[in-house]
C-alpha cells in the first residue's frame, strides 16, 4: 500500500519560490566588483533570476547544458545559481585560481556552453578563449562598465536581463535531473567533475540547514567567505533561501580589513571559510585591537582547523567556532563538531580537544573508518584507518565516469584517514596521501602542523614526509614565521616537548617564505614534497 501524501519533487526553483514568498523583504548585501555596495531583497532576487532565466532561454541555453560561470560571491552569481538550475541547465561553477591550462581542459571536458564572467577575470577569459569549444560570453556588469577586449561579441548581463520580462514559469523538472557540476580542485590528480541534481542538492539544504549542522535561521545574516565557485559556497546560497537568512557577499575583497568592515556594517551572525582565510581577518583584528560586535558563529573546514585559531577566535572574541569536514564529492557537507550533552559538562580544555575533530554525520551521511584489508576498525578514538561515506547527495560516479566506478562495496572511500570516537566523533589524522611512514608507523601531520600553529612566532606550518635512510620516512617541518620573531628551530623543536610522542616530533625545520596553497587556499603538500625532495635530515 503507498502512502497517501502529495509527490512534489525536490526542486532547486522551489527555494527561491519559497524565499520570494515568505522571505521577500529579507536582505541580499553584495561588495560588487565595481566597488560599491549593492542591496535588494529577495523579491528582487527571485524576478531577476526570472528574468535571467528568460535571457538563458533566448541565449539558446537547453534542458543539460552547462553553463559556465567565473565570478565572485556576489548578488549576480546568485541570480545565475537560481536562473540556471532552475530551469533545467546545469550550473558549473569553475574556480578562478586555477591556471589557464586548467581552466580550459575543464571548460571543455565540462562542454560548457555559456560563460558568463566577473570583469575581474576578464584577462583569464581571454587567455582560454582560443583554445576552448565555449563560444558565448557575457560580461557580469552594466552597459557603463564594459571592458575593451578582444572577445569576439561580448555580452552584457545588465543588458541581457533588461530586454527580459521577469515572469517565467520554473519547469516541474525531473528531481533526479543535474543541476550543477563542481570539479576537485585537483589536489588529488586529474580535475574530475562531480554532477549534482536537483534531489541531492535540495537534501543537503535541509542538512546542511540543522541545528546541529550549520545551525542557519532567519535570524541569522550570513557572510559566507568560501567561495560560491567552492563547492557551492558550502550550500550557503541554497540554505539561505531555504531558511529566509540574510545574506553578505564580500566580492573580491577578501582581506582582513574589508572582510571586518563588512561584518560590522551590516552586523554578520554567521560565517564560513577555510583556515587560511581567518588567518589574515584575525591578524587584522588582533593588530587594531577590533572585535566582532554582532558574529557569533564561524564555520572553519575545508583543512584541519588548528586549535590555536579556535582559542583566539572563541576566547578573545567570543566567536564560536564550527569545526566541519566535507568535500565535493559530499556537496559538501559530511560531519560538523556539534557537542553532544555529554561535552557539555566537561572542561574547557577537553572541550577544546573535541573541537579539533571534525565532529559527527549530519543525517543522510554515514561514514566507517577500515584497516588496509577493508575491515571496519572500531570507533576508539584511536584505531585509524581510510574513512568511508555514503549517502543521497555523495557522488556515486564522476562526470563521464572519469576514473571508472569509485564505490568499494557501495561505500565512497573519501581518501582521508580518520579516527572515530565512542560518541561517534571522527577526527582526520591525514590525507592517505600526505600520511608520513615512519618504520611503517603512520604519523599524523595534522597534529604536528596544530602543535607548531600554537606557538605564538609561527604563522603558517606544514609537515610533510622527508626520505629518511632507516626510517624511510621521517617528519619535516616547514614554518612561515610571523614578521618580527627570532625563531630558531631549536625553540621550536623544543617546544614539541610532552605534546606529542618523542617519535612523532619532527626531525628537522625549515623556515620559508611561504607555504604554496592551492586555488581552494589549502596547502599544497605535493609541491613541498617535491620542492624538498633532495631535503638531507640531520643525523643524530
Ligand atoms: P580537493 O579534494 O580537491 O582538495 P575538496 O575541497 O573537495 O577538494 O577537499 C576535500 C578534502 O579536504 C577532504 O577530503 C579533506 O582531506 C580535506 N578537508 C576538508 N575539511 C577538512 C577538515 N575540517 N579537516 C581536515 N581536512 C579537511
Amino acid at each position: 500500500m503507498n502512502g497517501q501524501m502529495m509527490q512534489q519533487p525536490l526542486l532547486i526553483s522551489t527555494l527561491l519560490i519559497h524565499a520570494e514568498r515568505h522571505h521577500a523583504a529579507q536582505e541580499i548585501v553584495s561588495r560588487r566588483v565595481e566597488g560599491d555596495i549593492h542591496r535588494y531583497t529577495f523579491r528582487d532576487l527571485a524576478a531577476r533570476a526570472r528574468q535571467a532565466a528568460n535571457a538563458l532561454r533566448a541565449l539558446g541555453a537547453q534542458p543539460g547544458a552547462r553553463i559556465a560561470t567565473l565570478a565572485w560571491n556576489g548578488y549576480r552569481h546568485m541570480e545565475l545559481y537560481y536562473a540556471v538550475s532552475g530551469s533545467g541547465s546545469v550550473l558549473h561553477t569553475l574556480n578562478p585560481r586555477l591556471h589557464a591550462d586548467q581552466l580550459s581542459y575543464i571548460m571543455d571536458h565540462a562542454e560548457d556552453d555559456i560563460l558568463f564572467f566577473d570583469l575581474t577575470f576578464l584577462p583569464l577569459v581571454e587567455a582560454v578563449v582560443d583554445r576552448v569549444q565555449c563560444k558565448t560570453f557575457v560580461a557580469l556588469t552594466d552597459r557603463a562598465h564594459m571592458p575593451v577586449t578582444k572577445l569576439p561579441n561580448l555580452l552584457c548581463y545588465e543588458e541581457l536581463l533588461a530586454g527580459q520580462s521577469d515572469s517565467f514559469a520554473w519547469p516541474a523538472l525531473d528531481e533526479n535531473s543535474a543541476s550543477s557540476l563542481c570539479y576537485t580542485s585537483g589536489t588529488t590528480g586529474n580535475p574530475k567533475g562531480v554532477l549534482y541534481s536537483q534531489r541531492s542538492t535540495v537534501l543537503h539544504t535541509y542538512a546542511a540547514a540543522l541545528p546541529d549542522a550549520l545551525n542557519c535561521s532567519a535570524s541569522d545574516v550570513i557572510l559566507p567567505v568560501v567561495p560560491m565557485f567552492h563547492v557551492n559556497a558550502w550550500g550557503l546560497p541554497y540554505v539561505a533561501c531555504m531558511v529566509g537568512a540574510k545574506l553578505v557577499f564580500p566580492g573580491p575583497a577578501l582581506d582582513g580589513k574589508s572582510l571586518h568592515s563588512l561584518f560590522e556594517s551590516e552586523q554578520v551572525t554567521l560565517s564560513a571559510g577555510v583556515p587560511t582565510v581567518w588567518q589574515g581577518l584575525l591578524a587584522y583584528v588582533e593588530t587594531n585591537g577590533l572585535s566582532f560586535s554582532s558574529m557569533r558563529r564561524t564555520i572553519i573546514g575545508g583543512a584541519a582547523c588548528p586549535p590555536a585559531m579556535m582559542k583566539t577566535f572563541q576566547d578573545l572574541f567570543q566567536v564560536h567556532v564550527l569545526h566541519a569536514w566535507g568535500m565535493t564529492e559530499l556537496s559538501p557537507v559530511g560531519t560538523v563538531c556539534s557537542f553532544k550533552p555529554v561535552h557539555r559538562t566537561m572542561d574547557k580544555s577537553a572541550q577544546e580537544a573535541v573541537q579539533s575533530k571534525q565532529g559527527r554525520v549530519v543525517f543522510g551521511v554515514d561514514m566507517k573508518i577500515v584497516d588496509d584489508s577493508g575491515r571496519e576498525l572500531p570507533w576508539d578514538g584511536k584505531a585509524s584507518g581510510e574513512l568511508l561515506v555514503r549517502g543521497p547527495w555523495i557522488v556515486s560516479r564522476y562526470f563521464k565516469d572519469e576514473g571508472g566506478d569509485p564505490l568499494v562495496d557501495g561505500w565512497f572511500p573519501t581518501g582521508d584517514v580518520a579516527t572515530i570516537d565512542a560518541n561517534g566523533f571522527m577526527q582526520i589524522t591525514d590525507r592517505a596521501k600526505d600520511v608520513i611512514k615512519s618504520g611503517g608507523e603512520w604519523i599524523g601531520s595534522i597534529d604536528i602542523e596544530n602543535i607548531a600553529m600554537a606557538h605564538p612566532g609561527v604563522a603558517m606550518a606544514a609537515c610533510i614526509a622527508a626520505y629518511h635512510p632507516k626510517w624511510d620516512e621521517r617528519p619535516l617541518l616547514l614554518v612561515v614565521a610571523k614578521p618580527g620573531q627570532s625563531l630558531t628551530r631549536e625553540a621550536l623543536l623544543a617546544f614539541f616537548d610532552g605534546k606529542i610522542a618523542k617519535w612523532w616530533t619532527p626531525d628537522d625545520v625549515v623556515f620559508v617564505d611561504a607555504i604554496p596553497l592551492g586555488a581552494t587556499g589549502k596547502m599544497l603538500k605535493h609541491k613541498l614534497r617535491e620542492m624538498f625532495r633532495e631535503h638531507r635530515l640531520p643525523t643524530v
